[in-house]
């Protein structure tokens, strides 16, 4: 039990100021997935009326939906201390240790990428989840000998991309388990307005909705969008925002009108061009486009699945006819464009 590390207090993934200033900070300021707020609003609040632990929650969906907004907001309507970990940072018990043994009662501890942990650090949870106590081997063979340690009641929320990776032990583990949907239309075009009214930016309803009609679905692409359209007002149009100028500040990004990129349509022309439109195997997909497979699977499928522009068959993925006649109408727009300007 050497090289304990401190525990992280500062979220896994890269956050600006501006994402923090944009990422809301109790439960109320969460807009859509009102399933899901209500039943962890009745979860918080009989916690607090018992006087108890909350029990531990699992959170899974594509990224940018707001799992780690949920989390984090849940330790400060319980008024507890918050600990972040990440899956992928925790490759042996010990490294789970200082986390642990820093939990204070009701405190919450927020594992990210949960389903990256390897196996025998899930082991090492399983008493820690159940009966807030971690079994310590100390020596080795013959002579080994196995400490209980208790811990004080905690709750961990995990999240995760892909809730079929995670094993069946640790789901069952999880008293509560959210699955966040992508967002409406609507209720991004909430997101985008109340981010515009945080950032000091004009925005009319038109402005918010065609932002919104372009951000696939996902609330931290409705707040990307808005940031760079807030650039380009303020280099080019003297801070004016109208739903032209949404669309020419997208546009120049190749964001098109379904919120697409530009690797988002080449994920589909390699589909339709190379593979003649498919049925092809995600691994072959990713290998063309010299990318990684996770990044295909969690990144860009999930939309595309939903949107229906492609499927999954047992032999690969295949292209459907509404994804064939996005990419030629945006390969027509974009010549058209090319040749007359506008
Ligand atoms: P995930 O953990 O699922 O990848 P995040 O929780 O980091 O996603 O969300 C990304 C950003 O999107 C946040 O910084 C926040 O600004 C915004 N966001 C996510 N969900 C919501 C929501 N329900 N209401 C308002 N903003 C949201």
């Amino acid at each position: 039990m050497t090289n304990f590390r401190e525990p992280s207090v500062t979220p896994p993934e890269e956050v600006t100021v501006e994402d923090r200033a944009l990422r809301p900070q109790r439960l109320s300021e969460m807009i859509g997935q009102r399933d899901v707020f209500e039943r962890l609003g009745i979860a918080v609040d009989a916690a607090q009326k018992r006087n108890e632990v909350l029990g531990h929650i699992l959170f899974d969906g594509p990224p940018g939906l707001g799992k780690t907004t949920f989390a984090t907001c849940i330790p400060r309507e319980l008024g507890t201390p918050l600990q972040i970990a990440s899956g992928a940072a925790l490759a042996a018990p010990k490294d789970l240790l200082p986390y642990l043994t820093n939990v204070s009662e009701r405190s919450v501890l927020f594992i990210d990428e949960i389903h990256r942990l390897p196996h025998a650090v899930e082991e090492f949870l399983y008493p820690a989840m159940e009966d807030f106590r971690i079994d310590i081997t100390l020596g080795d063979g013959i002579a080994a000998r196995t400490i209980n340690m208790p811990l004080r009641p905690f709750t961990l929320i995990g999240a995760t991309t892909r809730a079929g990776l995670i094993s069946a032990p640790l789901r069952d583990r999880f008293q509560l388990r959210e699955h966040l949907d992508f967002y409406s239309i609507e209720e991004l075009a909430e997101i985008v307005r109340r981010s515009a009214l945080k950032l000091a930016m004009p925005m009319d309803n038109e402005s918010a909705n065609e932002i919104a009609r372009r951000s696939r679905g996902t609330p931290r692409l409705a707040n990307n969008r808005l940031r760079w359209i807030r650039d380009y007002s303020t280099s080019r149009c003297n801070g004016r925002v109208d739903v032209e100028i949404v669309c020419t500040a997208l546009q120049m990004q190749g964001i098109d009108e379904l919120g697409l990129d530009g690797f988002d349509r080449r994920y589909l022309e390699t589909i339709q061009r190379v593979f003649g439109g498919g049925p092809v195997g995600v691994e072959a997909v990713a290998h063309t486009m010299n990318t990684a497979i996770d990044t295909l699977e969690d990144d860009i499928e999930p939309y595309m699945l939903r949107c229906e522009l492609v499927v999954r068959t047992p032999r690969g993925r295949r292209i459907t006819a509404r994804g064939s006649q996005h990419i030629g109408s945006f390969s027509a727009a974009h010549e058209q464009r090319r040749l007359f300007g506008g």
